[in-house]
C-alpha cells in the first residue's frame, strides 16, 4: 500500500496534523494509525471520568470515528507500527490480520509518551494502575465498580497524581498521596506548594512527603505498600503517576536522532533528522520560547500546535514552531493552580536576572460577594523589564486559568512591566476591578526594580 501521508498516532498530534492537511489540501487523504481503538480521545479528561464528573468514557472523545472519516482521513486502528524503514520510505504495521508494509511520501510520528515505571516491586499486581490510556481508565473504573475499594494510594504528587487523588476522593475513597520529594507539585513556587498541600489535607487527603515507595505486596485484605521512612501503608488499590517519557522506540535501527531523554530531535518545522519524517507532541522535544533550548513538555496544548505545524508544512505552507512557555492549569477540588514561563531558578540558569513579587488580591470587587482571594506571583527580567513568568492560585470561580493566559500572551509578545499596565483589560465589578489583579501584581513588581 502507498499513501501520501502516513501518521502514526491518533491522538493530539496525529489528528491535529490530519485535520490541518485536510483544511489545506483536500486531495490528500492521510492514513492515521493507532495501536488502540480510541482515536482522538481526551486523555486529559481521564481523572474527571474516574472522579465521576464525566459520566461515560465515550464522552471523552473529541470527535467520533465517523467524524474523523467524514473529515477525510483514513483510520487504521488496533494496529501497531513496529518498524520504520526510512531508506525505503515504508513502515511495517501489525494487527490481528497480519503484517503489512505501507509506503509513504511523508511520515508523521505522533506516538506520544509512555509512563515512567519507578523501581517499585509489585507494579504488575492487578490492583495497581497507571493512568495514561483510555484502556487504563476503563479498567480502573471497572475495578472500582466491581471491587468497591475503600482506600487508595497515589504514588507521585505531580499534577496527574493530584488530579487522580481528587478524583478518587470524589469517588468516595480514602486517599494517601506518597511523594518522594519534599513537596507536591514542584513545578510551582514553595508558597503555592504549601497552600496546595494544606488544601489536599483539608479535603481529607493524607499527604506523605520525602518518602520513596519501594515495594507493593499483595496481602489478604488488599495491598501493603512499604518504603523509606518506615512507610507501611495498607490500601485496596494504588495508582502510579511519576511522569512521562517519550515513546520513541521507532528510532531503533534508523538514523532518526533522539536526545538524551529519548525524545525525537526536531527543528522548528517539526522535521526530524530525516526530512520527510515529522514528529511532535510527547514523543518529541519541545523548543522553549524563552530560553531557546529544547525541553520536554508533555502537554496536550503543545502537541496540538506541533500537529498543526506539521500539517501545514506537509502541505507546503511553511510554518514554524516558536516555542512553548509551559502554560498549564490544574483544578484541584475548588482551587485552580496555573503557571506560565520560567521560575526564578530556571530564569537564572537561562541567563536572565530575575526579579519577582507575590501579591494577594480579590479576584473582583469585594462589594459584590463572593470575592475570592487570589495569590499571584510574577517574575520579570531586570535588564529587559520583560515579564518572563507567572503563577496564580485561587478559586475555580476566579478565572485563574484565563488570567494566567493574559500573562502567557504578554510573555509571548515580550511585554515589559510598563506595557502590561497599559493592557486594556475588561472590568465589571462581579468579575474584576479597574486594575485587574494581574495588573496589580505587575505594578507591585515595578516598584521592586
Ligand atoms: C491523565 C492525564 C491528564 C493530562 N492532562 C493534561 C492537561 O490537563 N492539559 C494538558 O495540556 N495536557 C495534559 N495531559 C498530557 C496530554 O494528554 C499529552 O501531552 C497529549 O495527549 C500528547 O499527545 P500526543 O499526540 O503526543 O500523544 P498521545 O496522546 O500519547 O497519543 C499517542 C498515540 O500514538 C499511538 N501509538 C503509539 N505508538 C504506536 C505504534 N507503535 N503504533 C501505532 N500507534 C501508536 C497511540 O495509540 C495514540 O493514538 C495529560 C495526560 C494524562 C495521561
Amino acid at each position: 500500500m502507498k499513501k501520501d501521508v502516513v501518521i502514526i498516532g491518533a491522538s493530539d498530534v496525529g489528528i491535529s496534523a490530519a485535520l490541518r492537511i485536510r483544511e489545506l489540501d483536500q486531495s490528500i487523504k492521510p492514513l492515521v494509525i493507532a495501536d488502540n481503538k480510541f482515536p482522538n480521545f481526551s486523555i486529559c479528561g481521564i481523572p474527571f471520568f474516574i472522579g465521576g464528573e464525566v459520566k461515560k468514557s465515550s464522552n471523552l472523545a473529541h470527535r467520533k470515528e465517523k467524524d474523523l472519516k467524514n473529515a477525510g482521513m483514513e483510520l487504521l486502528l488496533e494496529t501497531k507500527v513496529e518498524k520504520v524503514v526510512p531508506d525505503e520510505k515504508k513502515i511495517i504495521a501489525v494487527n490481528n490480520k497480519g503484517t503489512q508494509e505501507i509506503y509513504y511520501d511523508n511520515l508523521v510520528l505522533g506516538t506520544g509518551g509512555v509512563n515512567i515505571e519507578p523501581a517499585i516491586s509489585g507494579l504488575e499486581l492487578p490492583e495497581v494502575f497507571f493512568m495514561r490510556w483510555m484502556d487504563d481508565a476503563i479498567s480502573f473504573d471497572n475495578f472500582i465498580k466491581e471491587n468497591q475499594p475503600q482506600k487508595a494510594a497515589v504514588i507521585g504528587g505531580g499534577y496527574v497524581g493530584l488530579e487522580m487523588a481528587d478524583a478518587l476522593k470524589k469517588r468516595g475513597l480514602e486517599v494517601t498521596v506518597l511523594e518522594f520529594m519534599d513537596s507536591v507539585l514542584t513545578t510551582v513556587n514553595p508558597r503555592f506548594r504549601k497552600l496546595i498541600k494544606d488544601k489536599l489535607e483539608n479535603e481529607g487527603i493524607e499527604v506523605i512527603l520525602n518518602t520513596e515507595v519501594k515495594n507493593i505486596e499483595k496481602i489478604e485484605s488488599g495491598l501493603k505498600i512499604s518504603g523509606s521512612n518506615d512507610l507501611k501503608l495498607k490500601v485496596d488499590t494504588a495508582v502510579v503517576s511519576v511522569g512521562t517519557k517519550p515513546n520513541s522506540f521507532l528510532a531503533e535501527g534508523t538514523e532518526l536522532a533522539i536526545n538524551e531523554r529519548g525524545a525525537f530531535k526536531v527543528n522548528k518545522k517539526m522535521q526530524t533528522s530525516i526530512k520527510d519524517i515529522y514528529a511532535g507532541g510527547d514523543c518529541a522535544e519541545t523548543l522553549d520560547f524563552l530560553t531557546e533550548n529544547y525541553r520536554y513538555y508533555a502537554l496536550g496544548t503543545v502537541a496540538h500546535k506541533h500537529g498543526r505545524i506539521i500539517g501545514s508544512n506537509i502541505c507546503g505552507k511553511e510554518s514554524y514552531f516558536d516555542g512553548s512557555i509551559g502554560t498549564q492549569s490544574i483544578k484541584l477540588f475548588d482551587q485552580v493552580i496555573s503557571r506560565t514561563g520560567l521560575n526564578e531558578k530556571e530564569a537564572e540558569e537561562a541567563g536572565f536576572d530575575p526579579i519577582s513579587t507575590e501579591i494577594t488580591a480579590d479576584d473582583h470587587k469585594a462589594y459584590y460577594p463572593p470575592a475570592y482571594k487570589t495569590y499571584i506571583k510574577v517574575i520579570a527580567d531586570k535588564d529587559s523589564r520583560q515579564i518572563i513568568g507567572a503563577q496564580i492560585l485561587g478559586s475555580y470561580h476566579a478565572e485563574i486559568s484565563k488570567r494566567i493566559d493574559i500573562f502567557a500572551a504578554a510573555i509571548y509578545n515580550q511585554m515589559t512591566v510598563e506595557k502590561f499596565s497599559q493592557l486594556d483589560l475588561s472590568y465589571t465589578p462581579p468579575l474584576s476591578s479597574p486594575w485587574d489583579p494581574v495588573q496589580k501584581a505587575v505594578q507591585q513588581l515595578e516598584l521592586e526594580f
